[in-house]
């Protein structure tokens, strides 16, 4: 049995009321190892924990901040591999992804804002004819939250903790329950960094109440969330009457729009990645496909014929292209939308069936499904499923496509494929979405602002923006 502890003021522990849940392994459907499912006083702890360490950490020089999270991005680099099998054991996504996109991405996120901090500047303003000049501190907010989900494990969790620590803050952070390993792991690797004592406290459990009692504590400022929209609103509430600071990065719905004039083979290409990527499970997956009338017969029959090749497997064979889904329920609720596809008169062009994986039945594995639906606002095309499923419709005209891919709760990202400038720029300012792909998907820049408008969320994590959430801004006026 894998189990594991609670990471609080450096050193790892179980949690005070001893309790525990499963952890399972999505591949075959068996519980691997124990969680530790925290209550009120594991958080408690973590926050003393990480109040103690605030005054040393935010006076600490930036180059010794940066020094260390520099350290622990070359330490995950040098467990690449056994980072990238658990990760993928605890998640299902193949080893081959974990390796090359989900390890290295957190890597960099630790390298990219362990640099970041030492080019932090801030403003100031000499106010002329008064005889003053203004200038602008950034200070750490003290302890801070993040809570992340289960898609992108450790790659997300580590996108909040890096930019917290860098700017000086100390830590309470809450990975998924469902994938909680990876960031276990991660303990280590900070004690071995030199990460000082109670800078990151990791507490593990279910989000109702160990993430409820963080989100609740009234001395935690400020939160950083990634998750489902109906848990970022819950947060928003529980948040708003203490004055937390927030940042929600929420669910999606993206759509991924096909001109006729763009360059056919790499856009067939990228939209069978950016449809079933991590087996779908990114909030960045563009869910809904558009494609002009022209073209769209040809498309369908290409699109298919390249999803139906696609290996459905275990995680660890080299030849997987999709792994298992996270979990039984969230299988289940795929599933059912592919159901509800078929009530509201979507045709499914392949897939929709489970997958029994020899050596492994017990596995949560889907084919890849693609579901023709018959117009825009039937449930499959507006609701969050988050699996291997995407929908596609044609369209005639730039309006019309526009309209539709605009028509839902959710703004977070867009795709769209075109050689035509002036096209790109009319759509790019239109489409409401905080981030928007011309001719690629998933392409990042650490640098850039990154999140969603609507029910996509709130606020931008990436680059200075992420240092900017995680610091107060203080103006200090100086009349000479
Ligand atoms: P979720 O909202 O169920 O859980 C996310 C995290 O919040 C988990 O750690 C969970 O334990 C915790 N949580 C749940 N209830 C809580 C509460 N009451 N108080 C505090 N914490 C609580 O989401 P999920 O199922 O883990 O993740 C899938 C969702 O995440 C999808 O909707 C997806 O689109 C979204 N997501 C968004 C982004 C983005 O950048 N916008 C990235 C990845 C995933």
């Amino acid at each position: 049995m894998e189990n594991i502890k609670n990471y609080i003021n450096g050193t790892f522990s179980s949690p005070v009321n001893n309790n525990w849940m499963d952890n399972y392994n999505p591949s075959n459907g068996e519980v691997y190892g124990k969680i530790p499912e925290s209550s009120k006083e594991d958080v408690d702890l973590a926050y003393k924990a990480a109040k103690s360490a605030f005054k040393q950490w935010s006076q600490t020089t930036l180059e010794e901040r940066s020094r260390i999270l520099i350290k622990i991005s070359e330490l995950l680099e040098a467990n690449l591999q056994r980072f990238a099998e658990a990760e993928s054991k605890d998640n299902g996504k193949p080893v081959s992804l974990a390796k090359a996109v989900d390890i290295p991405r957190a890597a960099s996120n630790f390298r990219f804002f362990g640099n970041a901090i030492t080019q932090f500047a801030s403003e100031s303003h000499e106010s002329i004819g008064q005889q003053a000049v203004n200038y602008t501190l950034r200070q750490p907010i003290g302890v801070v939250a993040c809570i992340s989900p289960w898609n992108l494990p450790l790659y997300l969790f580590t996108w909040k903790i890096a930019p917290a620590i860098a700017a000086g803050n100390c830590v309470v952070a809450k990975p998924s329950e469902v994938t909680p390993m990876t960031a276990y792991l991660l303990g280590e690797i900070c004690n071995e960094a030199g990460l000082p004592k109670g800078v990151l406290n990791i507490i593990h459990g279910l989000g109702g109440t160990t993430g409820q009692a963080i989100i609740e504590h009234q001395d935690i400022k400020a939160i950083s969330f990634t998750g489902g929209t109906a848990t970022g609103a819950h947060i928003a509430r529980v948040a708003a009457p203490m004055f937390k600071k927030l940042s929600l990065e929420l669910g999606g719905k993206n759509p991924n729009i096909i001109f006729a004039d763009c360059d056919y083979q790499e856009m067939l290409n990228t939209t069978v990645r950016s449809s079933f990527a991590n087996q779908g499970q990114i909030c960045l997956c563009g869910s809904r496909i558009f494609v002009e009338e022209k073209i769209y017969q040809q498309f369908k029959t290409d699109f298919v014929t390249k999803v139906k090749a696609l290996k459905v497997g275990h995680p660890a064979k080299q030849a997987t292209n999709i792994g298992a889904l996270v979990s039984k329920p969230h299988l289940e609720k795929v599933k059912e939308y592919i159901e509800i596809a078929k009530t509201e008169n979507g045709t499914i062009l392949c897939g929709g069936n489970e997958v029994k994986v020899e050596g492994y039945e017990n596995g949560y594995y889907l084919e890849p499904t693609v579901i023709e639906v018959p117009n825009d606002e039937c449930r499959v095309n507006q609701e969050e499923i988050f699996g291997p499923v995407v929908t596609i419709m044609p369209f005639k005209t730039e309006d019309e496509v526009l309209l539709m891919a605009n028509k839902v709760k959710y703004g977070l990202s867009a795709t769209l494929w075109t050689n035509n400038l002036k096209r790109t720029m009319r759509m790019s300012n239109q489409l409401q979405a905080g981030i928007v792909w011309v001719n690629t998907w998933m392409m990042r820049d650490l640098r850039t602002p990154f999140g969603g408008i609507k029910a996509s969320g709130v606020g931008r994590e990436g680059g200075f923006e992420a240092l900017r959430f995680f610091t107060e801004a203080k103006n200090v006026c100086i009349k000479y």
